[in-house]
């Protein structure tokens, strides 16, 4: 960023279009007003942090010094801003509303809500003109929730569109399952809030598949493990698509994060308790529904059965305990693994990234999902 001429050095006023107001987006907007250009973040949910409100339930396994960008904090400073404990972890909630809205509001009406970006192109170059394409500005495409689009002319493009909205899906080969697509009611990619209670009865004294081997997993495990102590016969089975190696768990207590590695280190701790049971080399293929009960087919043909032990290839944990005798399913998907980022500072660039028509999509997928029969 620090090759890119200002505004007022080329008299170019058009602002930089940031997709997204989530951390990076965010910083990336604090960056750009520390430059002297101007940034236009376009944000698709009704306040700052949309994404990460949806998981406002989890622990961070970042400290609030990690995840403050150092740009947004100095223009959060006149504000009489004070960033938290430096080394306490906040929740997702914690880090929406005590830092992303008020940087946010700081911007002020360079943050606009409920604004779906649905596409970035070159203005007036269609998809098969070449010519001049790099001297054209971009045209950003936008969607506003009361149903009105506009065009917006940007000298530059940051999509800090994240992940969340794109979950990796069951499939083995990063599409879809069979059936995935029709059993969707009944999955759910995200990591279960066991303290709301609709969630906690779904889960409680039933079977719960936990599929990946990210941290949003690992996570999941342990919650799962501790519902387990207090509601007889709750029990994870955790499908994992490789075998369970040194490096499965995480570094443990030589992670660079230390509050990352305690979250392997409680999913061990869940199997080798009993509370959840691994079934490695399971690479799923399809999602069927026997009644109203789903069932994973894997490649190889193994059915992970909620009513049946599921068989374990070698390298499993312990075995389940009995099944329940009645359940629902949903399937939550979870972030993968390392690499995480140190801190939310932004890569962005004002160097505008390729143009594209289509709606941003996430570059990096989650990995895990749970279901629960
Ligand atoms: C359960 C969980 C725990 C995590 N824990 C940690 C942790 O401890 N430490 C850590 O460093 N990271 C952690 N992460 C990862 C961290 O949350 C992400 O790295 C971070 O949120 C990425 O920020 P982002 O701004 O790129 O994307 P997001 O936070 O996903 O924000 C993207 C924003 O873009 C908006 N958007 C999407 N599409 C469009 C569109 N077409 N038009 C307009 N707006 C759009 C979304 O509404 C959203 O507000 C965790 C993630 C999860 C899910």
């Amino acid at each position: 960023m620090t090759a890119t001429p200002d505004s007022a050095s080329t008299g170019d006023d058009r602002p930089v279009v940031v997709i997204g107001a989530g951390p990076v987006g965010l910083a990336a907007a604090a960056h750009l007003a520390a430059r002297g250009l101007e940034p236009l973040v376009l944000e698709a949910g009704p306040a700052a942090g949309s994404a990460v409100r949806e998981w406002s339930h989890v622990r961070l396994f970042s400290t609030w010094g990690e995840v403050v960008d150092p740009a947004a904090e100095k223009l959060l400073a006149p504000t009489g801003w004070v960033r938290p404990d430096a080394a306490a972890y906040p929740t997702g909630g914690d880090w929406a509303e005590r830092y992303l809205q008020p940087l946010a509001d700081v911007l002020g009406d360079r943050v606009r809500y409920g604004a779906t970006v649905t596409g970035v192109a070159r203005a007036g170059r269609d998809r098969l003109v070449d010519l001049g394409r790099d001297e054209q500005p971009f045209t950003v495409h936008v969607r506003f929730a009361d149903g009105h689009e506009e065009r917006i002319t940007a000298r530059a493009v940051v999509d800090a569109s994240g992940t969340w909205s794109a979950p990796a899906p069951l499939g083995a080969d990063g599409l879809p399952a069979l059936g995935e697509r029709a059993a969707a009611g009944r999955l759910a990619y995200r990591v279960p809030d066991l303290g709301d209670p609709a969630v906690r009865a779904r889960h409680a004294g039933r079977r719960t598949a936990v599929v990946g081997s990210g941290a949003s997993a690992f996570t999941a495990l342990a919650l799962l493990a501790d519902l387990a102590k207090e509601e007889a016969r709750t029990h994870a089975v955790w499908v994992l698509r490789r075998g369970i190696g040194a490096h499965t768990y995480g570094g443990g207590d030589a992670d660079r994060l230390p509050s990352r590695g305690a979250l392997g280190l409680r999913a061990e701790a869940a199997v080798a308790a009993g509370h959840a049971s691994a079934v490695t080399g399971f690479r799923t293929q399809a999602v069927e529904r026997e009644g109203d009960r789903l069932v994973l087919v894997a490649q190889d043909g193994r059915r992970l059965d909620p009513w049946t032990r599921s068989s374990s290839s070698p390298g499993s944990g312990p075995t389940s305990p009995s099944s329940p005798s009645s359940g629902s399913a949903s399937t939550s998907a979870c972030r993968p693994r390392p690499p995480w980022p140190r801190s939310s500072t932004p890569t962005c660039t004002p160097a505008a990234p390729s143009a594209r028509t289509a709606p941003p999509r996430s570059p990096t997928p989650s990995r895990a999902s749970t279901w629960s029969a």
